[in-house]
């Protein structure tokens, strides 16, 4: 038997006994006629002793030659620690040993295995399995277990069950590339990994699976992003019969109920936003609420001046910024700086000093007299104290500057609490969205979400102002979930696809399968998906989704410790019938 008790087990209680401990050696201290060995395992660390008088001589050489990450095992007594740690859980005894044996030898590892280590990210990556025997990583992948579990225990108990799809398929279009998979049995023939199991969810619900879920991975080749990684994990949902009302009130269940279980937080009904709202409001479909600075659009009260830079702008939008007239000149320049970088695009940024004693001082005082500053004021709901930023230009434009601007300050200003959260459910999206590069429209959310009862006729005369019963769960200004109500007869869907540009002969190839299944008696249906990693971070009150995956890719898409992606060798490729090309 390698272990009676694990590291992290003994207490003052189990004094005397006889135990037997394996696990790693985190540190060592020799004092020569003493040693001591903090010996680790995944529930915790417990402090071994040999000493000159009551441990044998051959046990005291092995022990001194114990070097870091062996991994060893011990026979010994508890015994009463005589400096006890009180921020040990074991810290109030050791174990004084009789035995050691050597499981396993282990070569310095490459980076210190502690709560704060020296090594870097490059380094814990390569070496993730040294990473993961650190406490903060095991930590959080301990956490999300827990979270995944209460998500599999609470959908399971509403009816829903966890059905696999797969992963060998032909492209499901949710705006991003695919990740593909040349066959080998058919030359020349490739299959599209998933980047979600959206129309399989929906052929469950065809096949009368009612509820389903699935904790499942989902691919997606995009260009990287901070923080994004090309394959994640969606808890993945879809409900038949059900309208727009039960499927938030269902997943805003779900959340509540992870909430309350992990972080121990109870909140009442989720707050609801139209998408128009949050655009005008926060300038972004997912805006954190835990703070305010909401937008104020000045048009009307700034547009009858001389400025024509303002009279030129389509929007001059403005916040006000708690707090921010104590800001000094230079830290007013360098937010200036900050949204005229390439990443934000603004032009520049007036602003408006809301002084204590009720007047105010602008950078454009040459245009505007104290009433038209005071309206400004009370548009942004200004108080003395605060600064008013304000932007102009094109509408959507400086909506996302001004935005980018609101989290910036609620950064610095210490806004963004992670132990607060603020969900918030945005719905009525458009359906579909203008895309500059491609000249047309494209499906919002995708292709399969229906548009608002009474609005399809729109799509002939007006399709940018149709809307969907489609929604998006954000928390803490974070996008956790998105869904929608489906399509579900032949004729609509087929109309969708004439709409975003798919011949009849393109449809049917790609999506035949789909509105076959419709003509045999599609329930009507509707689902959501979340981000796991995300969603885990959040409760974790942490904000990179790489700390809670254990072996997450790097900013390039790559696994940096199997080095992958790589070259596949010639018989390889022959058998795959692939032939490359590559410039080099
Ligand atoms: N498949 C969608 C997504 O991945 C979610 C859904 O509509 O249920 O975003």
């Amino acid at each position: 038997m390698y272990r009676t008790h694990s590291n992290g087990e003994l207490r003052a209680i189990h004094i005397n006994k006889t135990v037997t401990l394996s696990g790693w050696v985190q540190k060592t201290r020799n004092k020569g006629f003493m040693i001591w060995v903090d010996l680790r395992d995944r529930y915790g660390v417990t402090q071994l002793i040999f000493d000159d008088e009551r441990t044998s001589k051959s046990v005291m050489e092995i022990a001194s030659k114990l070097g870091r990450e062996f991994v060893i095992q011990v026979t010994g007594t508890v015994i009463e620690r005589e400096s006890k740690n009180p921020n040990m859980p074991t810290g109030d005894i050791e174990i004084l040993v009789s035995e050691v044996t050597v499981l396993n030898e282990s070569l310095t590892p490459p980076f210190t295995i502690e709560n704060e280590t020296d090594g870097g990210e490059d380094l814990r990556m390569k070496y993730r399995y040294l990473d993961i025997r650190r406490k903060p990583v095991r930590e959080n992948l301990i956490f999300r277990h827990k979270v995944t579990m209460a998500v599999r225990n609470y959908l399971s108990e509403k009816s829903f069950v966890e059905v696999e799809t797969p992963y060998l398929i032909k492209s499901t279009p949710e705006g991003a590339r695919d990740f593909v998979v040349p066959s080998r049995m058919n030359a020349g023939q490739f299959y599209a990994l998933p980047q979600s199991p959206q129309t399989f969810k929906q052929l469950l619900m065809v096949g009368g699976m009612d509820k389903y879920f699935q904790i499942v991975k989902c691919f997606r080749d995009e260009d990287l992003r901070a923080d994004r990684q090309p394959e994640f994990t969606q808890i993945d949902c879809e409900m038949a019969f059900v309208e727009q009302e039960d499927i938030l009130n269902t997943f805003e269940g779900l959340t509540r109920h992870l909430l309350q279980e992990i972080n121990g937080v109870t909140l009442s009904a989720f707050p609801r936003m139209t998408y128009d709202e949050a655009m005008k409001k926060y300038g972004n479909d997912k805006p954190d609420i835990r703070f305010g600075m909401e937008f104020g659009e000045l048009n009307e009260v700034a547009q009858h001046k001389d400025f024509s830079v303002f009279n030129q702008a389509e929007l001059v939008v403005a916040i006000s910024v708690p707090g921010g007239n104590s800001f000094t000149r230079k830290e007013i320049d360098s937010l200036i700086d900050w949204v005229k970088r390439p990443q934000v695009g603004a032009l520049g940024m007036v602003y408006c000093r809301c002084n204590e004693d009720g007047t105010y001082k602008s950078s454009v005082d040459k245009f505007y007299d104290a009433n038209d500053l005071a309206k400004w004021a009370e548009v942004t709901d200004a108080k003395p104290g605060d600064l008013i930023c304000v932007l102009s230009g094109n509408a959507n434009k400086v909506r996302a500057q001004l935005s980018a601007l609101r989290m910036e300050l609620a950064e610095k200003l210490g806004l963004r609490n992670p132990k607060e959260f603020a969900p918030l459910w945005v719905v009525d999206f458009p359906l579909l969205e203008w895309d500059e590069e491609t000249n047309r429209f494209h499906a919002m959310h995708h292709p399969f979400t229906s548009p608002k009862p009474g609005q399809l006729e729109l799509l002939a005369t007006n399709p940018g102002a149709v809307k969907a019963n489609a929604y998006d769960l954000v928390l803490n200004g974070n996008e956790i979930g998105g869904g929608s109500i489906r399509i579900h007869d032949k004729e609509t869907q087929a109309l969708m696809f004439d709409y975003l540009g798919f011949t009849p002969t393109e449809a049917k190839a790609q999506f035949g399968f789909l509105m076959d299944a419709f003509q045999y008696g599609a329930p009507p249906h509707g689902g959501i998906a979340f981000g796991l990693d995300r969603l885990v971070a959040i409760l974790g009150g942490q904000e990179t989704i790489r700390d809670f995956i254990a072996f997450p890719k790097n900013n390039s898409g790559r696994d940096v410790m199997i080095d992958a992606p790589a070259p596949l060798d010639k018989t390889q490729l022959e058998e795959l019938s692939l032939q490359l090309n590559l410039k080099s």
